[in-house]
């Protein structure tokens, strides 16, 4: 038997493995599943390379759990280490380098601003046992090799008679972590960390039917088989290359990836590069809800078919975080903060592939299939408009793809909108004024109003387009964007029908006066314009400006000026020529008025509480 002490720093290495990584014990199986499978790839390697005289065959990884002895292993019939590869390897190299790295961090650990998954390898099995055996075979003709160490830096090093080559890593699994004896918690742990990986793994046995077979009596009975239950997707389609796939293969990795989705994804984007930096994955653009719901299906990371995490920050840009899928490369620093990862330049090139990828789909779906692609408009929106205002690379090739659908249902680039535009629906700065409402019902008498006299109106209705259209406007210097219900579309109205009042300058003030007596003037400014008779007698307005401060102050607009404090207020604008407008001058009747007014704000959704009460109690009064 060989003793000795290995050479760390530390005196004792379990409690520090413990204590620094209380966060995420359960990544031992991963660490100890992954250096399985690049045993097994090595030998691969070594088998094709013919430095290895020995049959490869079918070898998988198995885990097995011992409830009598509280023992978890993980068997692989890869290359194996003989008693020096396990000196070498387990004793000097890997226990130095974790003794260096607790030596390392022993301050700063705490700061959990370093890793949130970084991977002592095979040390991470002191997280969870209290002792570790090792016993290993190579494929060369040395015998097999036993290693045992309870945590301590003692070990002993000793000869074994197991003859099958590979390696059985045995945990004593510790009191506090008898968890990862239970069978469901270990397959939870394989399907999420281990479900893609490349070599198969095996855990326990199910049953599966024999098919009978066609000349087979009528009483037989199908007979019913022990096979080994494999829990991974070996070969996963994002490992292969684009053309290999063909459209049902994409959504069956999406349930592969997503078993819980039964929506299926709108469409997907095939990444695969490998200069200069390496990354393949596959992103798809799911149904999104309009108010953006904190998502559970989420991007995972992946290297090398290990699975790392689905908190892609950083890495991906902001926007597309909202999509599912996977990403995997081995080019991604892992053990650092999140600060450093967005310095690297790696990352940096990596997050602006996946933005131009996105962008270059999306402009060949809208290419080839327009009309598909404006019948998923409403779903995938909200990721281009935030695209749009977060990535001005993004923004730029929007400009290709970005539908604005109009109050028919039509869809409309906005090269397209400005096209359809006449010619004198400007401001007076001459900019194109483009009309859009955010709400079909609330603003219906509105755009009802625009749509009577032929003018465009667009509905916008994402959270967001306040946003957007702040920047669409600051993009495009020509272009003043007015929802229907602003102080804009009267105006534009009695400027297009070049309409001449009916009512001499005496009348027009005796008009404003009656109304400025019954409408409370902290909120509304009273004001008279001529219009055609046939057009509605009063319309509320808020000026664009105001409004969309406010609404952008709603959805978290960063660096706006704050509006709360400011009260709400709206123009009253009279239409002179409108019969009513006779009526009230003529009868001077207050109650009239206060009608109207109420219907009015009724319209615009104003009239609330007591106010609403007592017109409902007046109106039923006159009936
Ligand atoms: P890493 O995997 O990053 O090299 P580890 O601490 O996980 O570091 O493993 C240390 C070394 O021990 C490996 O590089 C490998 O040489 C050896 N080793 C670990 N597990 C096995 C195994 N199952 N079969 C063969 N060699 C192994
Ligand atoms: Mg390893």
């Amino acid at each position: 038997m060989n003793k000795g002490k290995i050479n760390v720093q530390v005196e004792n290495i379990f409690p520090l493995i413990k204590k620094f990584l209380y966060s995420d014990h359960e990544i031992f199986l991963r660490e100890l599943i992954s250096n399985a499978t690049d045993a097994t790839l090595k030998l691969k390697h070594l088998c094709q390379i013919g430095q290895a005289q020995v049959e490869y065959g079918a070898p998988m990884i198995e885990i097995k759990i011992n409830k009598d002895q509280k023992t978890l292993h993980i068997i692989d019939q890869g290359l194996g280490m003989t008693q020096e590869e396990v000196e070498k390897y387990i004793n000097q190299v890997a226990f130095s380098g974790a003794g260096e790295f607790l030596e390392k961090y022993k301050d700063s650990a705490k700061d959990s601003g370093i890793i949130g998954h970084f991977g002592l390898g095979f040390y991470s099995a002191f997280m969870v046992a209290h002792k570790v055996e090792i016993i290993s075979k190579s494929y060369t003709d040395a015998p097999a090799a036993h290693w045992t160490c309870d945590g301590s830096p003692e070990f002993t090093l000793d000869a074994h008679t197991k003859m099958e080559r590979g390696t059985e890593i045995i945990l004593h699994i510790a009191e506090d972590s008898e968890t990862f004896l239970e069978e469901h918690k270990i397959k939870e742990l394989l399907n999420k960390y281990n479900k893609f990986m490349p070599i198969p793994i095996k855990f326990g046995s199910k049953k599966e039917t024999l098919p009978l077979a066609e000349d087979a009596p009528k009483d037989a009975k199908p007979e019913e088989i022990e096979v080994d239950n494999i829990i991974n997707i070996t070969q996963p389609a994002w490992t292969k290359k684009p053309n290999e796939l063909k459209d049902e293969d994409y959504k069956e990795f999406y349930r592969q990836l997503y078993p819980m989705q039964w929506e299926e994804p709108l469409f997907h984007i095939h990444l695969n590069v490998d200069f200069p930096f390496n990354l393949t994955g596959i992103l798809y653009f799911p149904k999104l809800s309009p108010n953006l719901q904190i998502q559970k299906d989420r991007i995972q990371l992946f290297q090398n078919q290990v699975y790392v995490t689905d908190n892609v920050e950083g890495i991906v840009p902001e926007f597309l975080t909202m999509l599912r899928g996977v990403i995997d490369s081995p080019d991604i620093p892992l053990n650092v903060s999140r600060s450093y990862l967005q310095a690297d330049g790696n990352v940096k090139k990596i997050s602006e592939y996946i933005t131009k990828k996105v962008a270059e789909k999306l402009q060949s779906l809208i290419k080839d299939h327009r009309e598909d692609f404006e019948k998923k408009w409403n779903d995938i929106k909200i990721v281009i408009e935030y695209g749009m205002l977060s990535e001005a690379k993004f923004y730029e090739k929007a400009v290709d793809f970005a539908l604005y659908p109009d109050t028919d249902g039509k869809y409309h680039l906005l090269k397209e909108v400005i096209e359809q535009i006449k010619p004198n629906q400007t401001d007076k700065n001459n900019k194109t004024i483009v009309l859009y409402t955010s709400d079909l019902s609330a603003q219906h008498s509105y755009i009802a109003s625009a749509r009577e006299r032929g003018y465009l109106v667009l509905h916008l209705d994402s959270p967001i387009v306040a946003h957007l259209i702040q920047k669409l406007e600051s993009e495009n210097e020509n272009i003043q964007f007015a929802r229907v219900d602003a102080d804009t579309l009267d105006q534009l109205i009695q400027k297009d029908e070049n309409q001449i009042s009916k009512l001499s300058d005496k009348e027009k003030e005796t008009l404003k006066g009656l109304f400025e007596e019954v409408v409370p003037k902290e909120n509304f400014s009273v004001q008279l314009q001529p219009m055609a008779s046939d057009a509605q007698p009063i319309w509320i307005t808020q000026p664009e400006f105001m409004r969309r401060m406010k609404d952008m102050q709603a959805t978290g607009g960063g660096g706006f000026m704050a509006m709360g404090g400011f009260p709400e207020m709206y123009n009253l604008v009279v239409n002179e020529n409108h019969p009513l407008a006779t009526k009230i001058m003529e009868s001077k009747d207050k109650e009239l008025i206060k009608h109207a007014f109420d219907l009015a704000r009724l319209s615009q959704n104003l009239l609330k509480g007591e106010a609403l009460t007592q017109f409902i109690q007046n109106s039923y009064n006159k009936l």
